[in-house]
């Protein structure tokens, strides 16, 4: 899923634990429900963009080049950026969680600062391990977090059709958002 997506899922799961009074154990679940909704999200047949960093790992059976991907990877930063911030204003707009932005609350801003950091994490360690294939070795834990990734991922559909892809992305995010509404209440 793209991040947006993760993001949005991950505030709709967190969002009565924003609303409760701060606490370490209030941020502690924030952060780890967060994480682990990428994974749920992920298991879901869906469309990713594509990325000049993903198309290179892709058709590469051996190693490439660090310095190849880190400019493939700088290539596609304006996509990731993007992609972020309209999670990240979804996310406000959505779950009312403008209301602290507004007034400067600290304590939920950093809160909601957790749930983007554990809903795209797992994305960034996985970035982070084709960093640093070459130099792992196979009982690291970046390779069985990879697997791990890797494994619970869905199938992958509407390749190359953006419209249909993204159209399919937020159809999935909005029945999602519903399904926890309708348990969280
Ligand atoms: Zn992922």
């Amino acid at each position: 899923m793209i991040l947006s997506s993760h993001i949005v899922a991950a505030s709709a799961l967190s969002a009565p634990l924003i609303n409760q009074p701060f606490s370490f154990l209030n941020s502690a679940l924030v952060f780890i429900i967060s994480f682990l909704s990428h994974f749920l999200i992920d298991m879901i047949p869906h469309w990713d963009y594509k990325t000049a960093f993903g198309e290179k790992i892709k058709k590469a059976d051996e190693f490439v080049d660090s310095k190849e991907l880190k400019n493939l990877f700088q290539s596609d930063l304006v996509k990731f950026f993007f992609d972020g911030i309209l999670g990240i204003v979804l996310s406000l707009a959505i779950f009312n969680f403008s209301d602290f932005l507004i007034d400067f609350n600290f304590e939920k801003i950093f809160m909601f600062s957790l749930i983007i950091l554990g809903g795209i994490l797992p994305d960034a360690l996985n970035a982070f391990y084709f960093f640093r294939k070459k130099y792992l070795n196979e009982k690291s834990f970046l390779e069985y977090f990879h697997r791990f990734h890797n494994s619970v991922h869905g199938k992958s559909i509407f390749n190359g059709k953006f419209f249909l892809g993204a159209f399919s992305q937020i159809l999935t995010i909005v029945e999602i958002i519903f399904l926890i509404k309708l348990f969280q209440q």
